[in-house]
């Protein structure tokens, strides 16, 4: 790519590691021609499900919708930013592993449901809680009694 500071075509790379668990590439590069540095990820871009919502409509799956919906239930949670992320790729994969090109969104939701109960119990609540049209309050009662084992 450019150089986004004079546009030069020529940029090196100075250093390259794995992050993401493996999953992105992070090059630090330098300019040739005016020696600024900046910094690239590199991920695979795969095709992802479908995502089939209650009313029989599909929509693209939406990786910033994911993200959104993850940070309002943890807002000022004591979650860092890399394990939300590092959420984010467990269900991205969990999503590609079904090899299906369709998922219904309750799966999605029980996957977020699922990451969000290891990440922080309150955040798994407050998804929950909106997600999930709790039939009752004894309902919502159980499933809190339940994070208690
Ligand atoms: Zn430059």
């Amino acid at each position: 790519m450019f150089c986004p500071f004079c546009s030069a075509q020529e940029t090196k790379v100075i250093d390259s590691r794995l992050v993401a668990e493996g999953h992105q590439v992070r090059r630090r590069r330098e300019c040739v021609i005016c020696h600024e540095r900046f910094t690239t990820f590199e991920g695979a871009e795969l095709v992802m499900p479908r995502v089939i919502k209650r009313d029989g409509s599909r929509e693209p799956f939406n990786e910033d919708k994911l993200r959104a919906g993850m940070q309002r239930a943890l807002e000022k949670r004591p979650v860092s930013t890399e394990n939300v992320e590092k959420s984010i790729l467990t269900i991205k994969s969990k999503l590609r592993a079904t090899g299906e090109r369709e998922i219904q969104s309750q799966f999605l939701g029980n996957l977020i449901m699922d990451e969000l109960r290891h990440l922080d119990k309150v955040a798994y609540i407050r998804f929950a809680s909106v997600y999930r049209s709790f039939e009752d309050i004894r309902e919502f009662g159980e499933e809190i009694a339940r994070l208690g084992d």
